[in-house]
């Protein structure tokens, strides 16, 4: 990544072409029609524009992968407007549209139609085989648009600073069903002509164009809440409501109570993807979507859902303004989450536990960029013209996250006086994207004027080290205030493995054991155990049945641990877990310790399975592993 430093921003984001500065998108009404036999989708948007400087001769959008046809003027009885491509780069192209002379002026309404079609490499986009879904009758297509991906669903200014409401109309062949990140504007799909089905949504909060989502399959759905609905493929229905119904409306409500803020978005709805979906959880509002590794059975993966509750205050009510700023997104959501879950657990333990775990990922993650990746520990990377996904890591979540719990605990007196700062900060940032600066800015000014601080410690800050430093910060080692008996068991059980091999061990070590205990119990072997003897390995397995574990999180670690012990008896079943998941969390390392112990084993599962898995993983794996 040494040649990033001299790649130029683009736009007024620097990864994206968007004028928004002087000409800002306020509305996007979608018409796409789902034609899986091409692998593509085809329709217009229309894109409404508020100018916002004099003089303004076009409207910059971003594209990729995408076949533009038209582009019409809808306040000129849809003339033709002539639109070009003044710039196009590795991230994005720029669809340049004139402005009619008359509608130059600061205050007029924009309003184009773009007729357009996606293509088989828009990223945004998987296409599922009939084969690659539970029920191997259908095909499943959805769409991941984070971070700058929605550009290739749509023409859009594809920057999180631009936050507009939306409307959107899919049409799929029946009999299936398609959902989108907003609220259904009728009962049931419109039957077309053709007798095809048309699904309505309206989105009625202005969100940035990465939070724009659509799902279709043989999907259905049943409640699990007051306000939550869960959808998915009809396999997976009784596990799904089974694992979600018992949390679903204690986070909304623990979230709505930290925050200060009602949760705005009306009913909060999940899908259930299939296994390929490369991440746990994406927040996309009224509709989050899950992997369905989170189906454990015994509701212990339940802490994403938290996670994505908590995005509907941090990241889309309260947005990052450009992604260099992600820890606000995510940061906040970590150390937001953990509350929840302290409250939901009725237990600061447990919140306190989380964040250790936290902190022993974030050790783990700054020692594996090493000297050359340092550049990316900074909770504000210099990414200006590198793709967001390139650097996507801990960092942002756990040093974000960190750094709150840092001013609570030693900057602003405890948690009350945190969330009290919380409660005035997402009202004031509602509907809006904000940066680093403006974050700080309200934070100074808080414990300034509203909830006193003395002067001393607020200067005492060092945003610098924070925000450009690399690695670990040295002003804050949190183990030195959390409370550490939930993680100290899992120690004692770590060294009895490390130091006695397991001597002494017993079959119901982990009974008392809550499943994050046993993640990081196994964590704890991973960074200061391996390699465990092949004997020690089996041992653990006799007593523990590590490897028939119905919880992913458990079945990586376990093949995390044998594969860095070179333990080749787990082969057949790391391939067989790599078939079935595709998320990018345990999909990543387990290629990389693969790829280590054996190359041309990783390489023939990578191969055998390459079409599930999502372009971000394909984009991350095929230089290494397809030769
Ligand atoms: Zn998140």
């Amino acid at each position: 990544m040494a040649d990033h430093q001299q790649a130029k921003p683009l736009g007024d984001d620097p990864h994206s072409w968007a004028n928004f500065k002087q000409a800002r998108v306020t509305h996007y009404d979608i018409v796409l029609r789902v034609d899986f036999h091409r692998q593509i989708f085809h329709g217009h948007v229309d894109v409404t524009a508020s100018v916002l400087a004099d003089n303004t001769d076009h409207l910059w959008l971003d594209f990729k992968a995408l076949a533009i046809s038209s582009v019409t003027d809808l306040n000129d009885n849809n003339a033709t407007l002539l639109w070009t491509v003044p710039q196009n780069q590795s991230l994005c192209a720029c669809l340049s549209i004139p402005i009619a002379e008359k509608q130059r002026a600061k205050g007029s309404v924009v309003k184009v139609r773009i007729h357009y079609s996606t293509s088989p490499d828009s990223g945004a986009i998987q296409w599922l085989e009939p084969s690659q879904t539970s029920g191997k009758k259908h095909p499943f297509v959805y769409t991941q648009c984070e971070a700058i991906l929605a550009r290739s669903l749509l023409p859009c200014q594809d920057t999180p600073a631009v936050k507009a409401p939306y409307d959107i109309k899919v049409t799929v062949p029946s009999p299936l069903v398609a959902a989108c990140s907003g609220t259904p504007t009728h009962n049931g799909p419109h039957i077309e002509e053709d007798g095809w089905l048309s699904y309505s949504y309206h989105q009625k909060n202005p969100i940035p164009a990465y939070l724009i989502a659509i799902v279709a399959g043989a999907l259905v759905k049943a409640p699990v809440g007051p306000r939550s609905t869960v959808w998915c493929e009809k396999q997976l229905l009784q596990a799904a409501v089974h694992e979600f119904s018992e949390d679903t409306e204690k986070f909304i409500q623990a979230g709505e109570f930290l925050t200060g803020v009602k949760y705005e978005w009306g009913v909060y709805d999940m899908v259930v993807l299939p296994g390929a979906f490369p991440y746990g959880g994406m927040e996309n509002p009224n509709l989050t979507f899950l992997s369905s590794s989170l189906l454990a059975g015994d509701r212990s993966l339940t802490n994403v859902v938290a996670h994505e509750i908590t995005h509907s205050w941090a990241g889309n009510l309260v947005t990052n303004s450009s992604w260099k700023d992600f820890w606000l997104n995510e940061g906040f959501t970590v150390y937001i989450e953990r509350m929840i879950l302290g409250r939901v657990h009725n237990s600061e333990a447990y919140r306190h536990f989380e964040s250790l775990c936290g902190y022993n990922d974030l050790i783990k993650t700054v020692s594996d960029f090493g000297e050359k990746g340092a550049w990316c520990t900074k909770l504000q990377p210099d990414i200006n013209g590198i793709d967001p996904d390139e650097v996507f890591s801990k960092v942002p979540y756990e040093k974000g996250s960190l750094f709150l719990l840092y001013l609570e605990t030693q900057i602003v007196g405890g948690q009350d006086a945190m969330l009290g700062w919380l409660r005035s900060y997402f009202p004031a940032f509602s509907n809006k994207a904000l940066s680093t600066e403006e974050m700080k800015a309200h934070f100074l000014n808080h414990f300034t004027n509203v909830h006193k601080v003395d002067p001393a410690k607020l200067n005492s800050i060092d945003w610098n080290l924070w925000l450009t430093g690399t690695g670990l910060p040295a002003v804050f080692d949190p183990r030195t205030v959390l409370q550490k008996a939930l993680g100290e068991k899992c120690q004692a059980l770590a060294t009895l493995w490390k130091e006695q091999e397991g001597k002494g061990a017993k079959s119901d070590d982990l009974a008392a054991f809550q499943s994050k205990q046993t993640m990081f119990f196994l964590d704890l072997l991973i960074t200061q155990a391996l390699p465990l003897k092949h004997e020690v390995i089996e041992h653990m397995d006799s007593l523990y049945h590590l490897s028939k574990s119905k919880n992913v999180e458990i079945s990586f670690r376990y093949f995390i641990i044998c594969l860095k012990s070179k333990y080749t008896k787990v082969y057949h079943a790391v391939g067989e877990f790599l078939s079935r998941h595709g998320r990018g969390l345990y999909v990543r390392p387990l290629y990389r310790a693969l790829n280590e112990v054996d190359h041309a084993v990783a390489a023939k599962i990578y191969k055998d399975n390459r079409s599930f898995y999502h372009s971000v993983i394909r984009n991350m794996f095929d230089p290494i592993l397809l030769h």
